[in-house]
C-alpha cells in the first residue's frame, strides 16, 4: 500500500480492507519527487512532517510501516519501489490516484500489478465528471456547481431548491475591504521533535531552494488540521464570504481558511468541511453570502479542477493558446520589484509559501498574462511556491483559469484587467513608486499600458469573445497617437525586463 504525499487520510481507499498481517505500507521520500521544481523549503517541511506522522499514526494503530526518508538518498518512486518490492517479494501495489499525472505514468511503468484506486475523499469520480462532460461544448464550473449542489444537498431545502432562492451570492461577495477591519490570524502549531527535525534535513539538503523554511507554523496532523478548521469556522468563515476578494498591505490572510494545504494532502476532509459548514449556516452562525462563498470554492472550483485535469490530461499540459513565450521575471524569485502590488505578493509567498486566491489571480498571474509568460515557466512557479500546490489543481488554476492558455476551455475570458482593478481591491497603489491614475510614460501603472498591448496583441484570438465586445469597442475609440504610446510604453517596459538578469 503506496502512501504519496496527498494520501494522508486514516480512511483513503488503498489502505480500505488492509490487512495488518500481510500488507505492508509503504512511504517512500524521493530526491526526484522533491527536485521536480525548485520547492519552497516550508512546502517540504510540511509533506515531509505530516508523512511521518502519518506514518507514526498508522505504527501506532500497529500496521507494518516502511518509510524510506529523504536521508536515505533514494531517487525516484520507480527504483525506490522496485527495490522495495524485490525485498518483499510483494505481488502488487495498490495506491489511491495520486496527484500528478506524470506520478501515474511512473507508476505505470512498474514491474509488478499495480491497482490504482479512485480518490472518494472527492465527492466525485472522474467518470462522473467525465459523464456530465460529454456532449458539452463549454464546461461551466457554475452549471456542474448546480448539479453537485442538488446530489449533495448542501445548502439545498426540502423541495431541492438553493437555500435563499439562490445559488450564489458572489454579487455581495467583491467588497475591498475597510482600513479598519481586524483580522483574525490561522490557528499557529509550534514544531514538535519530528517536525523539528525534518527543518534541519531541508535546510540541509536544499540550502538553495526558495523561500523562508521559518518561522514554521502549520498543522502536520490530522488533529490539529481540523482544530485550525474549527479556528477558521468560528473567527473567519462570517466575513469570508464579502471580502474574498480583498487585498490588503501586510495582511497575509485576511478572511481566507488557509485551509487548502491540509485538504489537499488529506489532513482535512472536504466533505466534512462543507457539511460542517452547512450546518453553521443553517444554525445561523454563519451568513448565507459566507456559508455559499466557501461552500462553492470546494464543492465547485476544487471539484471541478479536478475533474478538467483528469480529463484533459496529458496533452492539457502543453497548451498555449496566445503562443506565449517570455521567460518568467527573475524577480518572481526575489520580491525585487517597484511594482509595490507584485513586491507585496512576492514576498508574501516567499514568507509563507501562501497567497490567498486574488493575489495569484489578478497580481502575479495577471501580470504573467499581459506580458506573455510561457505557461510552462509560470505553472512551474506556481507549482514550486504554494504549499497547496499539487499538479492536479495547480495546472487548470494556473493554464486555464489564469493563464487563458486553453483557449478558454475553462475561463469564460482571459483573468487580464488593468491597474483599476488592484487599485479597487486593495491598498497596494497608495505605497507604489507607480501612478496608478497615470496610463502613459515612465511614471504611469505598468499594468494600466500592459492591459491594452495585451488586447491589441491577442485581437485576433479574442475579439469574437463576447465578454470582451465592450473592451475592444473602446479600444477601437482610442486616437491612433494613444495606441502607438500604448505600445511605445509598453516595448520599453519589456524590454528592461528582459534585460534583467534571468537567473539570480
Ligand atoms: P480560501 O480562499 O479560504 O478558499 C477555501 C478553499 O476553497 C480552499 O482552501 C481551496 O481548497 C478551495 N478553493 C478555492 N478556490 C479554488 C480553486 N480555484 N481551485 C481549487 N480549490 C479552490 N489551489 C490549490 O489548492 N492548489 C494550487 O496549486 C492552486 N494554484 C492556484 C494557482 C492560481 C494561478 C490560482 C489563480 C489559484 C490557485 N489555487 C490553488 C486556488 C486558490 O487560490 C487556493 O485554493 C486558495 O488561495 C487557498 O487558500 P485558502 O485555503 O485560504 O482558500
Ligand atoms: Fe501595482 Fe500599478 Fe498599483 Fe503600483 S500602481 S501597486 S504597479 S497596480
Amino acid at each position: 500500500r503506496l502512501i504519496l504525499w496527498n494520501h494522508l487520510s486514516r480512511n483513503i481507499s488503498s489502505l480500505q480492507d488492509i490487512d495488518q498481517k500481510n500488507d505492508l505500507i509503504l512511504f517512500l521520500e524521493t530526491i526526484h519527487e522533491a527536485t521536480v521544481v525548485n520547492y519552497h523549503v516550508k512546502k517540504l517541511v510540511f509533506h515531509f512532517s505530516s508523512m511521518r506522522h502519518f506514518a507514526e499514526e498508522l505504527r501506532k494503530e500497529g500496521f507494518q510501516v516502511l518509510y524510506i526518508g529523504i536521508e536515505q538518498g533514494e531517487r525516484s518512486l520507480t527504483s525506490g519501489l522496485n527495490q522495495v518490492l524485490k525485498t518483499f517479494s510483494a505481488s502488487k501495489v495498490i495506491v489511491t490516484l495520486p496527484y500528478d499525472y506524470r506520478v501515474l505514468e511512473e507508476l505505470q511503468k512498474l514491474e509488478i500489478p499495480l491497482e490504482v484506486r479512485e480518490d472518494d475523499r472527492f465527492f466525485s469520480t472522474r467518470d462522473q465528471f467525465a459523464d456530465w462532460a460529454e456532449g458539452k461544448k463549454k464546461l461551466l464550473m457554475e452549471h456542474f456547481y448546480h448539479a453537485m449542489r442538488k446530489e449533495t444537498f448542501l445548502l439545498m431545502d426540502e423541495s431541492l431548491q438553493p437555500v435563499e432562492g439562490r445559488w450564489n451570492f458572489d454579487k455581495e461577495n467583491r467588497r475591498p475591504s475597510k482600513q479598519e477591519n481586524s483580522y483574525p490570524v490561522p490557528l499557529r502549531f509550534q514544531p514538535d521533535t519530528i517536525t523539528k527535525k525534518v527543518i534541519e534535513e531541508v535546510r540541509k539538503r536544499f540550502p538553495q531552494n526558495f523561500g523562508d523554511i521559518e518561522p514554521f507554523w502549520f498543522a502536520v496532523t490530522e488533529k490539529d488540521a481540523e482544530k485550525a478548521f474549527d479556528h477558521f469556522l468560528k473567527e473567519a468563515l462570517p466575513f469570508f464570504g464579502p471580502y474574498q476578494d480583498a487585498m490588503v498591505q501586510d495582511e497575509h490572510f485576511l478572511y481566507h481558511s488557509v485551509l487548502s494545504h491540509y485538504l489537499n494532502a488529506g489532513l482535512l476532509h472536504p466533505k466534512v468541511v462543507c457539511q460542517k459548514v452547512d450546518q453553521a449556516y443553517r444554525q445561523k452562525k454563519v451568513p448565507i453570502q459566507s456559508a455559499e462563498g466557501f461552500i462553492r470554492q470546494i464543492l465547485g472550483w476544487r471539484e471541478y479542477v479536478k475533474g478538467v485535469y483528469w480529463l484533459k490530461m496529458p496533452s492539457y499540459r502543453h497548451l498555449n493558446y496566445f503562443g506565449a513565450h517570455r521567460k518568467l521575471p527573475w524577480f518572481y524569485w526575489t520580491a525585487e520589484t517597484e511594482m509595490n502590488c507584485m513586491h507585496q505578493a512576492l514576498l508574501q509567498t516567499k514568507q509563507e509559501a501562501y497567497s490567498h486566491h486574488i493575489q495569484r489571480l489578478m497580481v502575479t498571474g495577471n501580470f504573467a498574462l499581459l506580458i506573455g509568460v510561457l505557461p510552462e515557466e509560470i505553472c512551474d512557479w506556481y507549482l514550486a511556491v504554494y504549499v497547496d500546490a499539487h499538479d492536479w489543481v495547480e495546472l487548470p488554476n494556473t493554464l486555464g483559469m489564469s493563464q487563458f492558455a486553453d483557449g478558454g476551455f475553462l475561463a469564460t475570458k482571459p483573468y487580464a484587467s488593468s491597474g483599476k482593478y488592484i487599485h479597487k481591491m486593495s491598498n497596494f497603489c497608495e505605497g507604489c513608486v507607480y501612478d496608478v491614475r497615470q496610463n502613459e510614460g515612465e511614471n504611469a501603472c505598468p499594468f494600466n499600458y500592459l492591459y491594452w498591448d495585451f488586447l491589441i496583441r491577442n485581437r485576433e484570438k479574442l475579439k469574437h469573445n463576447q465578454r470582451l465586445a465592450m473592451v475592444y469597442k473602446t479600444l477601437d475609440s482610442f486616437v491612433d497617437s494613444k495606441i502607438k504610446k500604448i505600445k511605445f510604453d509598453s516595448a520599453r517596459f519589456l524590454q528592461q525586463l528582459d534585460q534583467l538578469p534571468s537567473d539570480p
